[in-house]
């Protein structure tokens, strides 16, 4: 039987903030607030041991009043305004009550009635069957919120750390737009794409910075929803499992019921976790110790002009500006520290069509296998471009730069100096490799036949034995004219 799926996404997003959302705890390690605090507590080596970023605001003390984070706002209203979300002029917070040991006040602090923004989207474009579709994934909300405790569970005991307690989120919501897991997929990449071009989520999945709860039903029955999905991967195949797993039931004759899964990456499927609650179990009701959350429509211009160049529009303009394909200008824009590299390379060497096949192979293949990010990365553009201009100039070969290219990340110095140093210019004399071209033909005989009987694709098979000879120093050109010659 054919079913129609209906998916929508509820992502969590932790913000790059310094500090926590309604108090002055640092939210991580490198943050100036936590070395202000470790300057008071006279402690060296700091490696935020459980609880210690905590005040008593976060840990929901009697008496203590939350003071709202201007910077979590700005965040937010980045994140809502690049998914071309409608800013609310005033929002509200509430409380969402409930008890669980990893929320020491008993309510989290979120928005409900009246969230920060609404009415966005989002265009995503997955492949099916081959074709490339255009589709526009509506975001229903946007809105702040504070980020619960963690719990570690161990045999015979369950430990709290309350570091976590506080810690800016933004929940933002899709209308159930989705069609399948592939679309699901394509979605979740895009916007932690642009979360991370935006500097207002690490995007890191593994660490609980972004996080993804798809709720699910099919013919437009009951919905359930997946938690604990902690990859890309996890999404897709989670989603699958449980289209499936409500299709047989549907087929059964039985109901879906409405409830959370669990799903469980070893054994690759869910399990039910609890009944879903619905909103009136959470009692929301307006937090009474914070006033409405006013925006200035000034604000909201100003944060505007901080927007960088989204992927989207990178991609177009790398394609246009610097005649390169598409697969090549997604590769380049998939990060955005990726793409400025590049173009600061571009602005020094301008053979776009060198750097971006370096760049999209040697490059990303070095940095993949040393596992190093981009955001990491520090050999200086400029001498990249040093590398390239030697290609350019004929001093040395593609094949020799690809050698090159990762001494010069172990060893530092310029593509000129270790060319130098390991005599790696590019043979061009002419004497000396009509000697090697003698030699290879001598060597193989047979080959030599068959090319003068017409087999001229074995040209090729020269070219390779000439160079392999030379260690891939030899001028490809020069070798290509003097074997055409000797050869006739
Ligand atoms: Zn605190």
């Amino acid at each position: 039987m054919k079913y129609n799926p209906t998916i929508g996404i509820e992502v969590h997003a932790q913000l790059l903030t310094q500090t926590k959302l309604f108090c002055g705890c640092p939210t991580r390690l490198d943050s100036p607030a936590l070395a202000r605090r470790r300057d008071r507590a006279r402690q060296v080596d700091w490696k935020a041991p459980p609880n210690t970023l905590t005040c008593p605001v976060c840990l929901g003390m009697p008496g203590t009043l939350p003071v709202i984070n201007k910077k979590a706002v700005e965040l937010a209203i980045k994140a809502a305004l690049a998914l071309n979300c409608k800013i609310e002029k005033i929002s509200n917070f509430a409380r969402k009550n409930y008890f669980y040991p990893d929320l020491p006040k008993g309510y989290q602090i979120t928005q409900y009635e009246h969230p920060l923004s609404r009415n966005g989207f989002l265009p995503v474009s997955p492949s099916q069957g081959g074709k490339v579709m255009n589709k526009k994934i509506r975001i229903r909300r946007v809105h702040l919120e504070e980020d619960a405790g963690k719990l570690f569970h161990e045999p015979d005991k369950s430990l709290i750390d309350f570091n976590r307690c506080g810690v800016p989120l933004i929940e933002i919501v899709t209308e159930p737009d989705i069609g399948s897991s592939k679309e699901a997929y394509e979605y979740l990449k895009k916007l932690r794409q642009i979360l991370r071009y935006l500097n207002v989520c690490t995007g890191d999945m593994e660490k609980g910075h972004f996080r993804c709860e798809p709720n699910i039903s099919i013919n437009y029955g009951t919905r359930t929803e997946i938690k604990n999905l902690n990859s890309f991967k996890a999404v897709e195949k989670g989603i699958e499992f449980e289209l499936k797993r409500q299709a047989k039931i549907l087929e059964s004759g039985k109901k879906v019921k409405h409830v959370t899964l669990l799903w469980d990456e070893k054994n690759k499927k869910t399990q039910e976790m609890r009944s879903k609650e619905k909103a009136e179990d959470y009692r929301y009701f307006p937090e009474p110790d914070l006033p409405p959350l006013i925006i200035s429509q000034k604000w909201i211009e100003d944060i505007k002009k901080t927007i960088p160049e989204l992927p989207d529009a990178k991609v177009e303009r790398f394609i246009k500006s610097y005649k390169i394909k598409e697969p090549d200008a997604k590769i380049l824009c998939e990060e955005k520290e990726l793409a400025d590299y590049y173009e600061v390379i571009l602005r020094l060497h301008r053979d776009a069509k060198l750097v971006t096949s370096f760049i999209t192979e040697e490059f990303l293949k070095l940095l993949h296998e040393k596992q190093i990010n981009i955001q990491d990365f520090t050999l200086p553009p400029e001498e990249l471009a040093g590398l390239f201009n030697l290609i350019k100039d004929g001093t040395i070969t593609r094949k020799i730069a690809k050698d090159v290219f990762p001494e010069m990340v172990k060893t530092r110095k310029s593509a000129s100096l270790i060319v130098k140093e390991k005599g790696l210019k590019q043979v061009e004399n002419k004497a000396e490799l009509e000697k090697v071209i003698k030699d290879v033909l001598k060597e193989h005989p047979a080959e030599v036949d068959r090319y003068k009987k017409g087999k001229f694709q074995l040209l090729g098979f020269f070219i390779g034995e000439v160079m392999r000879k030379t260690g891939g120093k030899a001028n490809p050109k020069l070798v290509n004219q003097i074997l055409k010659q000797t050869l006739q």
